[in-house]
């Protein structure tokens, strides 16, 4: 089915990304995957050719263009060439930390980070998650205790997104230790800060080039003026934004299926057994029948469902369904992809079993897609 939501400037922009991630990631990605991280100035070409913030405004940087298809492009240009750590790198910084800060900074906030943001000199993260606590997010035990000026921070977060690269944080934390929810604050740690470490950058079974890691605060005085927002408004400003993630998840899993089921069509065609090509088997036929239906099927509800985001109407129990149904379908998908390659899907050197590692975290990360279901099940009233 013909896809409805992109224009002719997001054609140009697809072209024009296309390009950048031809010239400035596929020649890098394999080392990337090796070393366990994209290289800096992978971002600095990013934010010079306007890649970075499209969201954000022109007068701090960005390209104010307020429309999730572009970032819907960027996630399925990258995906497509395999680079999926490299555009979930890029895409937690434009999708998911960069709108906090254009949703709850203050003026002198915003003028002090975006522009650095939208150039790549300052690359984010949003550090949730801890080694006692992830799905449970009211239970942090990281806490920020006001003294003056500042907040004492200590704690430590793990699994975090551009851990390493990052030089900018959204530190959820515990200001008020007698709360759950309404004892969440967000505070913006930034590199340099004494008493921020780095931990361990964590082998990973799939997003090989992604730089996840641990991170500790010991006594970290951070100025109050870094505080996102108000004072115990943390967990409500996540629960806000946490769709957009969601979703993020559903348009990545949509490409992967469609990356994956390309390569094997191609794959199905060429490979004989028995004198014949192996597509030609009904079985194969029958599985790609399905999984391109099922892929077309998922396109068509994400679609829609940025769509929806754009027009401000996305609601959490349906941004919580693209992203567990789509992540299922797309471990589905790999797995079929990788039994038609036979042997050598299991090989690294083919993009296939690549596709595989990359999809089994998709139904765990951004709210496991148990969480998903209780979100759904709750706006029925069960
Ligand atoms: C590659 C990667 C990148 C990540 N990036 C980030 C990041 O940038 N920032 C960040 O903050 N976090 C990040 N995470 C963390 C991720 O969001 C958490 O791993 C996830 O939310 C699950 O939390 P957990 O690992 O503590 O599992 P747990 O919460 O311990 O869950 C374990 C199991 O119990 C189930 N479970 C828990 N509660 C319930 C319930 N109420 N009902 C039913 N089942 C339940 C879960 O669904 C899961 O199956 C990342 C994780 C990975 C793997």
């Amino acid at each position: 089915m013909e896809r409805t939501i992109f224009t002719e400037e997001h054609h140009m922009f697809r072209d024009a990304f296309r390009h950048f991630v031809e010239k400035e990631i596929v020649p890098y990605n394999d080392q990337w995957e090796k070393d366990g991280i994209v290289s800096r100035e992978l971002w600095l070409k990013a934010g010079e050719q306007g890649f970075l913030g499209l969201n954000v405004p022109e007068a701090y940087g960005g390209a104010g263009v307020d429309d999730f298809g572009y970032s819907a492009i960027i996630a399925e240009e990258t995906i497509r060439v395999y680079a999926t750590s490299a555009g979930a790198g890029i895409g937690l910084h434009n999708d998911i930390v960069l709108p906090y800060f254009l949703a709850f900074a203050n003026e002198e906030q915003k003028r002090r980070w975006l522009p650095g943001m939208c150039r790549g000199e300052l690359i984010t993260a949003i550090a949730m998650t801890e080694p006692n606590t992830g799905s449970d997010l009211a239970a942090v035990s990281t806490t920020a205790i006001r003294e003056g000026d500042s907040y004492i921070l200590n704690g430590q977060k793990t699994f975090i997104t551009n851990g390493i690269l990052s030089d900018v944080v959204i530190v959820v934390a515990k200001t008020d230790l007698a709360m759950r929810h309404k004892g969440i604050s967000l505070l913006v740690v930034e590199r340099g800060m004494e008493g921020f470490k780095r931990g361990r950058k964590l082998e990973k079974m799939g997003l090989k080039a992604q730089d996840t890691a641990e991170l500790y605060f010991e006594d970290v005085v951070v100025p109050a003026s870094n505080l996102l927002g108000e004072e115990g408004q943390g967990f409500y400003y996540l629960m806000r934004q946490l769709a957009k993630e969601r979703l993020n998840v559903g348009i990545s899993a949509v490409a992967a299926c469609e990356t994956a089921l390309e390569i094997t069509l191609e794959y199905c065609k060429e490979r004989t057994a028995f004198g014949k090509p192996i597509g030609s088997f009904q079985n194969s036929r029958f599985k790609l029948a399905e999984m391109k239906t099922e892929t077309e099927i998922a396109r068509v509800f994400v679609d829609r469902c940025i769509e929806d985001l754009n027009a401000g109407k996305l609601t959490a129990e349906t941004a919580a369904m693209a992203k567990w149904w789509t992540s299922e379908l797309q471990k589905r998908v790999v797995d079929q992809c990788v039994q038609l390659h036979g042997g050598y899907g299991y090989m690294l050197e083919y993009p296939i079993a690549r596709l595989y590692l990359d999809a089994r975290v998709q139904s765990i990360y951004a709210g496991t897609n148990e969480i998903m279901k209780e979100i759904i099940g709750r706006s029925m009233g069960v």
